[in-house]
């Protein structure tokens, strides 16, 4: 914390900041300047709260300098994390370019296996499918439940593929734990910290989604709140984020993607599928994703996507699908990826 001095400070205004910084526990390092005087504040465990300072007679702002995170911040690891994934060597987070598809949601187990195999076919990493749905609105199809994650065991069964399944809530995580290689935490419930804090104290890979207005200070404080509890196997994933625009369902914001590879060593994933909600718009978007150094993409496939229970319009059919990662294959050679 950087406290900078009003312009007419008196004397005993500025001792009276020290003596705050001092009671807290504290050191206070005074900083005289030509144009204005600031005190920095060493010591302090975890961020501030300005306003304890800004009420200070002849304090002009509190300027917050250590990032609120700390296991997730680049500053306290410098190497990129690399998370093993299931039992065939996957890991993510290295120079491995990694697809997860497959589709919003697991309707039978026909669909399922079917999808799961198209997939693989065309050189998908990991299996994705919703067993618990969270929907606007409470009329439209949930999700199987634990059918559904019985499914996803018959699909990497017969395929050998990992899976990614959301964990709506505390009830059901120990059932979603048992089933799933990584636990997906949706969009809608970025900031259900208690729902972080009990997936923090397992010791599942989670793949964390940005929410739907959250900033990225916001989402790498929900990564925190996973990390705090010692699960350290936090991957973020990019979906797209409101905004004023009335052509995609949400707006991509490929700008996070260089943000966080700055900000923190988690891997970072892109799903141009909730992102845009157009399929025509995913493969261009993924491909973007590709280029601005996603380490992976998730994508929402179904081979009937008219018949789909949930997001069929974002679905890209697997031959779509198939030449997208021919793409992102090709495209690897260029940005130095493997995939
Ligand atoms: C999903 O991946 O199926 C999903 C519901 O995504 P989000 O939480 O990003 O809306
Ligand atoms: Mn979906």
């Amino acid at each position: 914390m950087l406290i900078v001095m009003d312009a007419q400070f008196k004397d005993e205004d500025l001792k009276g900041v020290v003596k705050r910084i001092e009671e807290m526990g504290f050191e206070a390092h005074v900083m005289p300047g030509a144009q204005s005087t600031a005190v920095g504040i060493t010591g302090n465990p975890r961020s501030l709260d300005p306003r304890v300072f800004e009420v200070l007679p002849g304090v002009k702002q509190a300027i917050p300098v250590t990032k609120p995170y700390k296991q997730a911040s680049r500053d306290f690891r410098a190497q990129d994390t690399r998370i093993p994934v299931g039992k065939n060597g996957l890991v993510i987070g290295g120079d491995a370019f990694v697809v997860m598809a497959g589709p919003c949601a697991v309707e039978s187990e026909e669909q399922t296996v079917r999808i799961a195999k198209a997939v693989k076919a065309a050189g998908a990493h990991v299996l994705r499918g919703g067993a618990f749905k969270p929907r606007t609105s409470p009329y439209d199809f949930q999700g199987l439940g634990e059918d559904g994650l019985k499914i996803l065991d018959a699909a990497r069964a017969e395929t050998g593929l990992p899976i990614i399944t959301e964990i709506l809530d505390q009830r059901t995580l120990e059932l979603v734990y048992s089933h799933a290689d990584i636990l997906q935490v949706g969009a809608r419930n970025m900031q259900n910290f208690a729902l972080l804090k009990e997936i923090g104290r397992c010791d599942k890979p989670v793949m964390l989604k940005r929410g739907l207005s959250a900033t990225i200070d916001e989402w790498l404080m929900s990564a925190e709140y996973i990390m705090a509890e010692g699960n350290k196997k936090v991957m973020l994933c990019e979906r797209g984020i409101r905004t004023f625009s009335s052509h995609t369902r949400n707006t991509l914001d490929l700008n996070a993607v260089p943000v966080v590879h700055k900000l923190t060593h988690l891997p970072v994933l892109v799903d141009p599928s909730h992102g845009t909600g157009v399929r025509t718009m995913v493969a261009p978007m993924a491909r973007a994703a590709a280029a601005v150094g996603a380490h992976g993409v998730i994508i929402e496939v179904h081979d009937r996507p008219d018949e789909a229970l949930c997001d069929g319009p974002q679905a890209l059919p697997p031959d779509q699908f198939a030449k997208l990662v021919e793409q992102l294959r090709a495209m690897g050679g260029v940005l130095g990826y493997r995939l």
